[in-house]
Protein backbone atom coordinates (compact mmCIF):
# COMPACT_ATOMS: atom_id res chain seq x y z
CA UNK A 1 0.00 0.00 0.00
CA UNK A 2 1.15 3.39 -0.38
CA UNK A 3 1.60 5.76 2.39
CA UNK A 4 -1.60 7.39 0.63
CA UNK A 5 -3.60 4.43 1.10
CA UNK A 6 -2.37 3.74 4.72
CA UNK A 7 -2.96 6.33 6.28
CA UNK A 8 -6.63 6.33 4.32
CA UNK A 9 -6.84 2.97 5.70
CA UNK A 10 -6.29 3.40 9.54
CA UNK A 11 -8.35 6.89 8.97
CA UNK A 12 -11.20 4.34 8.27
CA UNK A 13 -10.27 1.90 11.06
CA UNK A 14 -10.37 4.90 13.65
CA UNK A 15 -13.20 3.85 16.22
CA UNK A 16 -13.03 8.05 17.78
CA UNK A 17 -14.78 8.66 21.30
CA UNK A 18 -17.79 10.35 20.70
CA UNK A 19 -19.80 10.62 23.82
CA UNK A 20 -19.40 13.87 26.47
CA UNK A 21 -16.99 13.54 29.17
CA UNK A 22 -17.78 14.73 32.28
CA UNK A 23 -16.06 13.63 35.78
CA UNK A 24 -13.72 11.23 34.04
CA UNK A 25 -16.09 9.39 31.92
CA UNK A 26 -17.63 8.77 28.34
CA UNK A 27 -21.79 9.16 28.99
CA UNK A 28 -24.54 9.90 26.51
CA UNK A 29 -26.35 12.92 26.17
CA UNK A 30 -29.05 13.61 29.07
CA UNK A 31 -31.62 13.77 26.45
CA UNK A 32 -29.46 11.19 24.37
CA UNK A 33 -29.38 13.15 20.81
CA UNK A 34 -26.48 12.82 18.81
CA UNK A 35 -25.66 14.99 15.51
CA UNK A 36 -23.51 13.45 12.70
CA UNK A 37 -20.18 13.78 12.25
CA UNK A 38 -18.59 13.63 8.29
CA UNK A 39 -15.19 13.49 7.34
CA UNK A 40 -15.28 16.84 4.87
CA UNK A 41 -12.61 15.23 2.25
CA UNK A 42 -14.98 12.70 1.47
CA UNK A 43 -18.37 12.84 2.94
CA UNK A 44 -18.57 9.66 5.10
CA UNK A 45 -19.89 9.66 8.04
CA UNK A 46 -17.72 9.26 10.66
CA UNK A 47 -19.60 8.81 13.75
CA UNK A 48 -22.59 10.58 15.76
CA UNK A 49 -21.53 12.63 18.14
CA UNK A 50 -23.55 12.95 21.44
CA UNK A 51 -25.37 16.45 21.36
CA UNK A 52 -25.18 18.48 25.08
CA UNK A 53 -27.79 20.90 26.01
CA UNK A 54 -28.05 22.95 28.90
CA UNK A 55 -28.69 19.94 31.28
CA UNK A 56 -25.03 18.19 30.37
CA UNK A 57 -22.97 21.16 30.63
CA UNK A 58 -24.74 21.50 34.08
CA UNK A 59 -23.49 18.40 35.16
CA UNK A 60 -20.06 19.16 33.73
CA UNK A 61 -20.27 22.67 35.54
CA UNK A 62 -20.91 21.04 38.28
CA UNK A 63 -18.08 18.51 38.35
CA UNK A 64 -15.95 20.95 37.57
CA UNK A 65 -17.01 23.02 40.41
CA UNK A 66 -16.88 20.33 43.02
CA UNK A 67 -13.53 19.21 41.80
CA UNK A 68 -12.39 22.51 41.88
CA UNK A 69 -13.49 23.36 45.49
CA UNK A 70 -12.41 20.11 46.78
CA UNK A 71 -9.04 21.50 46.43
CA UNK A 72 -7.29 18.11 44.54
CA UNK A 73 -6.28 19.59 41.26
CA UNK A 74 -6.86 23.72 42.85
CA UNK A 75 -4.51 22.80 45.95
CA UNK A 76 -2.10 20.17 44.68
CA UNK A 77 1.09 20.41 45.89
CA UNK A 78 2.82 22.40 42.50
CA UNK A 79 5.39 19.68 42.03
CA UNK A 80 2.69 17.28 41.62
CA UNK A 81 0.76 18.91 39.61
CA UNK A 82 3.58 19.81 36.90
CA UNK A 83 4.45 15.33 36.96
CA UNK A 84 0.70 14.89 35.66
CA UNK A 85 0.90 17.48 33.23
CA UNK A 86 4.72 16.46 31.74
CA UNK A 87 2.82 13.16 31.90
CA UNK A 88 0.00 14.05 29.70
CA UNK A 89 2.34 15.79 27.55
CA UNK A 90 4.15 12.55 26.90
CA UNK A 91 0.80 10.22 26.66
CA UNK A 92 -0.02 13.11 23.75
CA UNK A 93 3.24 12.75 22.46
CA UNK A 94 2.92 8.84 22.10
CA UNK A 95 -0.32 9.34 20.51
CA UNK A 96 0.51 11.59 17.79
CA UNK A 97 -0.58 9.52 15.25
CA UNK A 98 -3.86 9.05 16.50
CA UNK A 99 -4.85 12.07 17.85
CA UNK A 100 -2.98 13.92 14.10
CA UNK A 101 -5.60 11.38 12.69
CA UNK A 102 -8.64 12.21 14.74
CA UNK A 103 -8.00 15.89 13.92
CA UNK A 104 -7.55 14.98 9.99
CA UNK A 105 -10.60 12.91 9.13
CA UNK A 106 -12.40 15.80 11.06
CA UNK A 107 -10.94 18.90 9.84
CA UNK A 108 -10.16 18.00 6.40
CA UNK A 109 -6.75 19.48 6.67
CA UNK A 110 -3.58 17.49 5.08
CA UNK A 111 -2.51 14.61 7.33
CA UNK A 112 1.46 16.27 7.10
CA UNK A 113 0.68 19.26 8.92
CA UNK A 114 -1.72 17.33 11.50
CA UNK A 115 1.46 15.29 12.13
CA UNK A 116 4.04 17.74 11.88
CA UNK A 117 2.03 20.91 13.37
CA UNK A 118 -1.36 19.97 15.36
CA UNK A 119 -0.24 16.75 17.57
CA UNK A 120 3.49 17.69 18.66
CA UNK A 121 2.63 21.28 19.21
CA UNK A 122 -0.22 20.43 21.45
CA UNK A 123 1.35 18.46 23.44
CA UNK A 124 3.98 21.29 23.32
CA UNK A 125 2.37 23.47 25.01
CA UNK A 126 0.69 21.27 27.57
CA UNK A 127 4.06 20.63 28.78
CA UNK A 128 5.69 24.15 28.35
CA UNK A 129 2.46 25.49 31.16
CA UNK A 130 3.32 22.67 32.73
CA UNK A 131 6.89 23.29 33.16
CA UNK A 132 5.88 26.83 34.82
CA UNK A 133 3.75 25.50 37.89
CA UNK A 134 7.23 24.97 40.21
CA UNK A 135 8.79 27.84 38.42
CA UNK A 136 6.35 30.94 38.82
CA UNK A 137 6.47 32.82 42.36
CA UNK A 138 4.03 35.37 43.39
CA UNK A 139 4.97 38.71 45.04
CA UNK A 140 5.82 40.23 48.36
CA UNK A 141 4.79 44.90 47.65
CA UNK A 142 7.20 47.38 49.18
CA UNK A 143 5.01 48.04 52.00
CA UNK A 144 6.79 49.51 55.04
CA UNK A 145 8.55 47.38 57.35
CA UNK A 146 6.12 47.17 60.30
CA UNK A 147 3.49 45.21 57.60
CA UNK A 148 3.75 42.41 54.94
CA UNK A 149 1.78 42.91 51.91
CA UNK A 150 1.44 39.85 49.76
CA UNK A 151 0.09 39.66 45.92
CA UNK A 152 -0.34 35.69 44.89
CA UNK A 153 -2.41 34.87 41.61
CA UNK A 154 -5.80 33.04 42.78
CA UNK A 155 -7.36 30.78 40.33
CA UNK A 156 -10.34 32.02 39.09
CA UNK A 157 -12.61 28.62 39.58
CA UNK A 158 -14.45 27.04 36.80
CA UNK A 159 -13.18 28.08 33.22
CA UNK A 160 -15.54 27.48 30.13
CA UNK A 161 -13.91 27.30 26.82
CA UNK A 162 -15.32 27.60 23.59
CA UNK A 163 -13.46 26.43 20.41
CA UNK A 164 -13.41 26.84 16.30
CA UNK A 165 -12.36 24.11 14.25
CA UNK A 166 -8.97 25.13 12.63
CA UNK A 167 -7.05 24.23 14.76
CA UNK A 168 -9.20 22.36 17.11
CA UNK A 169 -6.50 20.36 19.05
CA UNK A 170 -4.06 23.66 19.46
CA UNK A 171 -6.14 26.25 20.05
CA UNK A 172 -7.69 23.78 23.08
CA UNK A 173 -4.51 23.27 24.39
CA UNK A 174 -3.87 27.25 24.59
CA UNK A 175 -6.61 27.41 26.88
CA UNK A 176 -6.11 23.93 29.05
CA UNK A 177 -2.49 25.04 29.73
CA UNK A 178 -2.40 28.00 31.77
CA UNK A 179 -5.74 27.48 32.86
CA UNK A 180 -4.96 24.09 34.71
CA UNK A 181 -1.61 25.46 35.60
CA UNK A 182 -3.08 28.14 37.79
CA UNK A 183 -5.17 25.40 39.49
CA UNK A 184 -9.01 25.55 37.59
CA UNK A 185 -11.09 23.38 36.53
CA UNK A 186 -12.04 23.39 32.98
CA UNK A 187 -15.02 22.64 30.48
CA UNK A 188 -14.82 22.64 27.07
CA UNK A 189 -17.14 22.99 24.01
CA UNK A 190 -15.42 22.23 20.64
CA UNK A 191 -16.59 22.88 17.36
CA UNK A 192 -19.45 20.84 15.76
CA UNK A 193 -17.66 20.24 13.10
CA UNK A 194 -14.37 19.08 15.26
CA UNK A 195 -15.29 17.23 18.33
CA UNK A 196 -12.85 14.44 18.23
CA UNK A 197 -9.57 15.77 19.32
CA UNK A 198 -10.69 17.09 22.33
CA UNK A 199 -12.40 13.98 23.41
CA UNK A 200 -8.89 12.03 23.22
CA UNK A 201 -7.33 14.85 25.07
CA UNK A 202 -9.26 14.54 27.63
CA UNK A 203 -9.12 10.24 28.05
CA UNK A 204 -5.56 10.60 28.26
CA UNK A 205 -5.42 13.88 30.58
CA UNK A 206 -7.21 11.60 33.07
CA UNK A 207 -4.79 8.40 32.07
CA UNK A 208 -1.93 10.97 33.26
CA UNK A 209 -3.39 11.26 36.50
CA UNK A 210 -5.60 14.35 36.52
CA UNK A 211 -8.47 13.73 39.06
CA UNK A 212 -11.93 13.55 37.36
CA UNK A 213 -13.97 16.42 36.88
CA UNK A 214 -10.92 19.22 36.43
CA UNK A 215 -11.26 18.86 32.50
CA UNK A 216 -14.49 18.17 31.49
CA UNK A 217 -15.80 18.04 27.15
CA UNK A 218 -18.94 18.74 26.48
CA UNK A 219 -19.63 18.31 22.65
CA UNK A 220 -22.62 19.80 21.48
CA UNK A 221 -24.73 23.11 19.34
CA UNK A 222 -23.24 26.24 19.86
CA UNK A 223 -26.34 27.43 20.11
CA UNK A 224 -27.12 25.13 22.71
CA UNK A 225 -24.17 23.91 24.86
CA UNK A 226 -21.92 27.25 23.99
CA UNK A 227 -24.91 29.11 25.09
CA UNK A 228 -25.55 27.44 28.25
CA UNK A 229 -21.73 26.83 29.22
CA UNK A 230 -21.30 31.09 28.30
CA UNK A 231 -24.33 31.90 30.33
CA UNK A 232 -23.51 29.85 33.36
CA UNK A 233 -23.63 31.05 36.84
CA UNK A 234 -20.84 29.15 38.35
CA UNK A 235 -18.74 29.49 35.17
CA UNK A 236 -15.79 32.09 36.25
CA UNK A 237 -14.19 33.03 32.44
CA UNK A 238 -15.40 32.05 28.94
CA UNK A 239 -12.20 31.65 26.97
CA UNK A 240 -13.38 31.61 23.16
CA UNK A 241 -12.12 31.60 20.10
CA UNK A 242 -13.72 32.14 16.49
CA UNK A 243 -15.88 34.42 14.68
CA UNK A 244 -16.91 38.54 15.75
CA UNK A 245 -20.96 37.92 15.75
CA UNK A 246 -19.97 34.88 17.97
CA UNK A 247 -18.01 36.63 20.33
CA UNK A 248 -20.03 39.36 20.65
CA UNK A 249 -22.81 37.32 22.01
CA UNK A 250 -20.23 35.65 24.68
CA UNK A 251 -19.79 39.26 26.06
CA UNK A 252 -23.71 39.68 25.86
CA UNK A 253 -24.40 36.08 27.83
CA UNK A 254 -21.77 37.22 30.08
CA UNK A 255 -23.00 40.54 31.01
CA UNK A 256 -26.48 38.60 31.13
CA UNK A 257 -25.52 36.31 33.91
CA UNK A 258 -22.81 36.55 36.09
CA UNK A 259 -20.73 38.91 34.63
CA UNK A 260 -17.78 36.22 34.08
CA UNK A 261 -14.75 37.85 32.04
CA UNK A 262 -14.70 37.49 28.83
CA UNK A 263 -11.29 36.56 26.34
CA UNK A 264 -12.22 36.65 23.21
CA UNK A 265 -9.60 35.68 19.90
CA UNK A 266 -11.57 36.62 16.84
CA UNK A 267 -10.31 36.70 13.41
CA UNK A 268 -8.63 39.07 11.27
CA UNK A 269 -7.67 40.28 7.58
CA UNK A 270 -3.92 40.47 8.23
CA UNK A 271 -1.91 42.62 5.89
CA UNK A 272 1.34 41.56 4.40
CA UNK A 273 3.24 44.75 3.27
CA UNK A 274 6.08 44.63 0.95
CA UNK A 275 8.18 47.71 0.33
CA UNK A 276 9.93 48.39 -2.54
CA UNK A 277 13.39 48.23 -1.09
CA UNK A 278 13.05 44.12 -0.45
CA UNK A 279 15.53 42.42 -2.69
CA UNK A 280 14.28 39.28 -2.34
CA UNK A 281 11.32 38.84 -3.72
CA UNK A 282 11.30 35.13 -4.26
CA UNK A 283 11.43 34.22 -0.78
CA UNK A 284 8.85 37.25 -0.23
CA UNK A 285 6.18 35.40 -2.32
CA UNK A 286 6.44 32.20 -1.42
CA UNK A 287 6.54 33.36 2.40
CA UNK A 288 3.08 35.39 1.45
CA UNK A 289 1.40 32.33 -0.56
CA UNK A 290 2.14 30.09 2.71
CA UNK A 291 1.16 32.55 4.99
CA UNK A 292 -2.60 32.85 3.19
CA UNK A 293 -2.85 29.36 1.80
CA UNK A 294 -1.94 27.17 4.63
CA UNK A 295 -4.65 25.13 6.22
CA UNK A 296 -6.96 26.01 3.23
CA UNK A 297 -6.55 30.02 4.78
CA UNK A 298 -8.80 28.91 7.54
CA UNK A 299 -6.32 30.77 9.84
CA UNK A 300 -7.49 33.96 12.33
CA UNK A 301 -4.04 35.10 11.32
CA UNK A 302 -3.69 33.97 7.79
CA UNK A 303 -1.92 37.32 5.67
CA UNK A 304 -4.88 37.83 3.49
CA UNK A 305 -3.89 41.20 2.24
CA UNK A 306 -0.86 41.92 -0.28
CA UNK A 307 -0.34 45.27 -0.04
CA UNK A 308 2.59 46.45 -2.49
CA UNK A 309 4.54 49.63 -2.82
CA UNK A 310 4.98 50.68 -6.29
CA UNK A 311 7.63 49.09 -8.50
CA UNK A 312 8.07 45.33 -7.06
CA UNK A 313 4.39 44.29 -8.07
CA UNK A 314 5.66 42.71 -11.54
CA UNK A 315 8.10 40.43 -10.05
CA UNK A 316 6.59 39.69 -7.03
CA UNK A 317 3.36 38.55 -8.76
CA UNK A 318 5.77 35.85 -11.54
CA UNK A 319 7.38 34.81 -8.30
CA UNK A 320 4.15 34.48 -6.70
CA UNK A 321 2.35 32.80 -9.86
CA UNK A 322 5.14 30.36 -9.83
CA UNK A 323 5.04 29.60 -6.82
CA UNK A 324 1.63 28.64 -7.41
CA UNK A 325 2.27 26.07 -10.22
CA UNK A 326 4.28 23.83 -7.99
CA UNK A 327 1.75 24.16 -5.34
CA UNK A 328 0.31 20.37 -3.70
CA UNK A 329 -2.63 20.72 -3.73
CA UNK A 330 -5.52 17.60 -3.57
CA UNK A 331 -6.11 14.69 -1.32
CA UNK A 332 -5.69 15.00 2.92
CA UNK A 333 -4.23 11.76 3.05
CA UNK A 334 -1.02 12.21 0.38
CA UNK A 335 2.18 12.96 2.93
CA UNK A 336 2.99 15.46 0.18
CA UNK A 337 0.03 17.22 -0.06
CA UNK A 338 0.08 20.99 0.79
CA UNK A 339 -3.24 22.19 0.75
CA UNK A 340 -6.69 20.07 0.92
CA UNK A 341 -10.14 21.26 0.76
CA UNK A 342 -11.94 23.30 3.71
CA UNK A 343 -14.27 22.39 6.50
CA UNK A 344 -17.57 22.17 5.59
CA UNK A 345 -19.85 22.81 3.09
CA UNK A 346 -20.92 25.55 4.56
CA UNK A 347 -17.78 27.00 4.74
CA UNK A 348 -17.31 26.27 0.97
CA UNK A 349 -20.52 28.23 0.37
CA UNK A 350 -19.06 31.13 2.38
CA UNK A 351 -15.62 31.63 0.38
CA UNK A 352 -17.90 30.53 -2.84
CA UNK A 353 -19.82 33.63 -1.95
CA UNK A 354 -16.83 36.12 -1.87
CA UNK A 355 -15.23 34.09 -5.37
CA UNK A 356 -18.74 35.74 -6.83
CA UNK A 357 -17.54 39.32 -5.93
CA UNK A 358 -14.62 39.23 -8.43
CA UNK A 359 -14.66 41.76 -11.48
CA UNK A 360 -17.31 43.78 -10.20
CA UNK A 361 -15.31 46.85 -9.16
CA UNK A 362 -12.19 46.07 -11.47
CA UNK A 363 -10.65 43.38 -9.29
CA UNK A 364 -8.42 40.86 -11.56
CA UNK A 365 -8.24 37.53 -11.02
CA UNK A 366 -4.32 36.11 -11.16
CA UNK A 367 -5.08 32.76 -10.61
CA UNK A 368 -7.49 30.21 -9.14
CA UNK A 369 -11.27 31.78 -8.49
CA UNK A 370 -13.35 29.18 -8.87
CA UNK A 371 -16.07 28.10 -7.06
CA UNK A 372 -17.10 24.81 -6.63
CA UNK A 373 -20.26 22.67 -5.38
CA UNK A 374 -21.56 19.71 -4.03
CA UNK A 375 -19.28 17.88 -2.34
CA UNK A 376 -16.55 19.10 -4.04
CA UNK A 377 -14.69 21.39 -0.81
CA UNK A 378 -11.48 22.04 -2.42
CA UNK A 379 -11.11 25.98 -3.83
CA UNK A 380 -8.14 26.27 -5.35
CA UNK A 381 -5.30 29.01 -3.83
CA UNK A 382 -7.03 32.01 -5.54
CA UNK A 383 -4.95 35.58 -5.99
CA UNK A 384 -7.21 38.78 -6.57
CA UNK A 385 -5.19 42.11 -7.93
CA UNK A 386 -6.84 45.15 -7.96
CA UNK A 387 -8.81 45.12 -5.17
CA UNK A 388 -9.89 48.06 -3.45
CA UNK A 389 -9.05 48.81 -0.30
CA UNK A 390 -12.72 49.54 1.00
CA UNK A 391 -14.26 46.62 -0.69
CA UNK A 392 -15.69 43.65 0.90
CA UNK A 393 -12.81 41.53 -0.94
CA UNK A 394 -10.26 43.55 1.11
CA UNK A 395 -12.05 44.26 4.58
CA UNK A 396 -14.07 40.65 5.09
CA UNK A 397 -12.08 38.04 6.62
CA UNK A 398 -12.89 35.03 3.99
CA UNK A 399 -11.55 32.18 6.00
CA UNK A 400 -10.42 30.70 2.80
CA UNK A 401 -7.57 30.23 0.11
CA UNK A 402 -7.89 33.70 -1.17
CA UNK A 403 -5.53 36.29 -1.27
CA UNK A 404 -6.04 40.11 -2.11
CA UNK A 405 -3.29 42.44 -3.65
CA UNK A 406 -3.84 46.23 -2.84
CA UNK A 407 -1.31 48.75 -4.56
CA UNK A 408 -0.13 51.64 -2.44
CA UNK A 409 2.10 54.67 -4.20
CA UNK A 410 4.46 54.82 -1.29
CA UNK A 411 5.48 53.75 2.44
CA UNK A 412 3.07 56.18 3.95
CA UNK A 413 0.22 54.96 2.13
CA UNK A 414 1.22 51.30 2.54
CA UNK A 415 0.51 51.66 6.53
CA UNK A 416 -2.46 53.40 6.25
CA UNK A 417 -3.89 50.65 3.79
CA UNK A 418 -2.29 47.84 6.44
CA UNK A 419 -4.05 49.41 9.44
CA UNK A 420 -6.93 50.30 7.31
CA UNK A 421 -9.56 47.29 8.46
CA UNK A 422 -11.42 46.79 11.77
CA UNK A 423 -8.90 43.84 12.75
CA UNK A 424 -5.47 43.81 14.48
CA UNK A 425 -4.60 40.44 14.58
CA UNK A 426 -1.08 40.08 12.69
CA UNK A 427 0.63 41.94 10.45
CA UNK A 428 4.42 41.59 8.23
CA UNK A 429 6.41 43.91 6.54
CA UNK A 430 8.92 42.81 4.03
CA UNK A 431 11.97 45.60 3.67
CA UNK A 432 15.69 45.30 3.29
CA UNK A 433 16.29 48.19 5.60
CA UNK A 434 16.37 47.33 9.31
CA UNK A 435 15.39 51.08 10.71
CA UNK A 436 12.72 51.02 8.46
CA UNK A 437 11.30 47.51 9.49
CA UNK A 438 11.52 49.30 13.24
CA UNK A 439 9.43 51.91 12.75
CA UNK A 440 6.83 50.19 10.27
CA UNK A 441 6.56 47.80 12.43
CA UNK A 442 5.77 49.87 15.23
CA UNK A 443 3.05 51.65 13.56
CA UNK A 444 1.55 48.61 12.75
CA UNK A 445 -1.74 47.78 14.47
CA UNK A 446 -1.24 43.97 14.90
CA UNK A 447 -0.72 41.80 17.95
CA UNK A 448 1.90 40.15 16.36
CA UNK A 449 4.14 41.44 13.25
CA UNK A 450 6.25 39.65 11.56
CA UNK A 451 9.50 41.81 9.57
CA UNK A 452 10.93 39.59 6.65
CA UNK A 453 8.91 36.61 7.63
CA UNK A 454 5.16 35.08 8.88
CA UNK A 455 4.38 32.71 10.87
CA UNK A 456 6.90 32.15 13.37
CA UNK A 457 4.43 31.22 16.38
CA UNK A 458 5.00 29.62 19.04
CA UNK A 459 3.82 28.99 23.07
CA UNK A 460 6.81 31.62 24.43
CA UNK A 461 5.23 34.49 22.79
CA UNK A 462 1.52 36.22 23.34
CA UNK A 463 -0.84 35.93 20.52
CA UNK A 464 -3.90 38.02 19.90
CA UNK A 465 -5.52 40.68 18.86
CA UNK A 466 -6.61 44.62 18.80
CA UNK A 467 -9.89 46.14 17.81
CA UNK A 468 -12.57 43.53 16.02
CA UNK A 469 -9.41 40.77 16.51
CA UNK A 470 -10.36 40.57 20.22
CA UNK A 471 -8.85 41.17 23.57
CA UNK A 472 -6.64 39.21 25.84
CA UNK A 473 -3.82 36.92 24.78
CA UNK A 474 -3.19 33.40 24.42
CA UNK A 475 0.12 31.52 24.83
CA UNK A 476 3.47 32.59 26.77
CA UNK A 477 3.43 33.65 30.59
CA UNK A 478 0.95 36.46 29.96
CA UNK A 479 -1.83 34.06 29.74
CA UNK A 480 -1.25 32.98 33.25
CA UNK A 481 -2.57 36.39 34.09
CA UNK A 482 -5.74 35.69 32.22
CA UNK A 483 -6.50 32.66 33.89
CA UNK A 484 -6.67 33.86 37.36
CA UNK A 485 -6.97 37.27 39.48
CA UNK A 486 -4.30 38.82 41.94
CA UNK A 487 -5.47 38.70 45.81
CA UNK A 488 -3.87 40.97 48.21
CA UNK A 489 -2.97 40.33 51.96
CA UNK A 490 -2.20 42.42 54.17
CA UNK A 491 -0.28 41.55 57.37
CA UNK A 492 0.07 43.55 60.42
CA UNK A 493 3.59 43.48 62.07
CA UNK A 494 3.33 45.77 64.87
P1 LIG B 1 -18.30 30.50 15.34
O1 LIG B 1 -19.78 30.56 15.25
O2 LIG B 1 -17.65 31.64 15.99
O3 LIG B 1 -17.90 29.15 16.11
C1 LIG B 1 -16.89 29.07 17.08
C2 LIG B 1 -17.39 28.29 18.28
O4 LIG B 1 -18.49 28.98 18.88
C3 LIG B 1 -17.91 26.89 17.94
O5 LIG B 1 -17.61 26.02 18.99
C4 LIG B 1 -19.41 27.15 17.85
O6 LIG B 1 -20.18 25.98 17.99
C5 LIG B 1 -19.60 28.11 18.99
N1 LIG B 1 -20.84 28.88 18.91
C6 LIG B 1 -21.54 29.24 17.80
N2 LIG B 1 -22.63 29.95 18.13
C7 LIG B 1 -22.64 30.05 19.48
C8 LIG B 1 -23.51 30.65 20.42
N3 LIG B 1 -24.59 31.31 20.05
N4 LIG B 1 -23.21 30.55 21.72
C9 LIG B 1 -22.11 29.89 22.13
N5 LIG B 1 -21.26 29.28 21.28
C10 LIG B 1 -21.50 29.37 19.98
O7 LIG B 1 -17.64 30.29 13.93
P2 LIG B 1 -18.14 29.45 12.65
O8 LIG B 1 -19.60 29.67 12.43
O9 LIG B 1 -17.69 28.06 12.79
O10 LIG B 1 -17.31 30.17 11.50
C11 LIG B 1 -17.75 31.41 10.99
C12 LIG B 1 -16.60 32.33 10.65
O11 LIG B 1 -15.86 32.60 11.82
C13 LIG B 1 -15.56 31.78 9.69
O12 LIG B 1 -15.94 31.97 8.37
C14 LIG B 1 -14.35 32.59 10.05
O13 LIG B 1 -14.37 33.83 9.40
C15 LIG B 1 -14.51 32.83 11.54
N6 LIG B 1 -13.69 31.91 12.37
C16 LIG B 1 -12.61 32.41 13.02
C17 LIG B 1 -11.81 31.57 13.78
C18 LIG B 1 -10.58 32.07 14.49
O14 LIG B 1 -9.65 31.32 14.69
N7 LIG B 1 -10.54 33.31 14.93
C19 LIG B 1 -12.10 30.22 13.87
C20 LIG B 1 -13.23 29.73 13.22
C21 LIG B 1 -14.01 30.58 12.47
P3 LIG B 1 -20.69 25.23 16.65
O15 LIG B 1 -19.52 24.63 16.02
O16 LIG B 1 -21.64 24.22 17.12
O17 LIG B 1 -21.36 26.27 15.80
MG1 LIG C 1 -16.16 16.84 11.57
Amino acid sequence: MSDTQTWQKRALDLKPQSQIFIDGKFVDAASGKTFENFSPSDGHLICNVASGDTEDINRAVASAKKAYDSGVWSEMNPRDKKAIMLRWAQLLNEHREELALLEAIDTGRPIADALSVDAPNSARVIQWYGETIDKTYDEIAPAPRNALAMVTREPLGVIGAVVPWNYPMMITSWKLGPALAMGNSIVVKPAENSSLSALKMAELAIAAGLPAGVFNVVPGLGSEAGQALARHMDVAKIAFTGSGPTGRKMMQYAAESNMKQVSLELGGKSPQVVLNDCTDLETAASTIAWAIYYNAGQTCNAGSRIIVEKGVKEELFAHLHKFLESFVVGNQFDPTTQMAGLVSELQRDRVNAYLDLIGQDGEKLIFGGQKTSGKDLLIKPTLIDNVKPDSRLAQEEIFGPVLVAIDAKDEAEALQLANGTEYGLAASVWTNNVARAHKFARKLRAGTVWVNTFDMLDVITPFGGFGASGNGRDKSLHALDAYSALKTTWVDLN
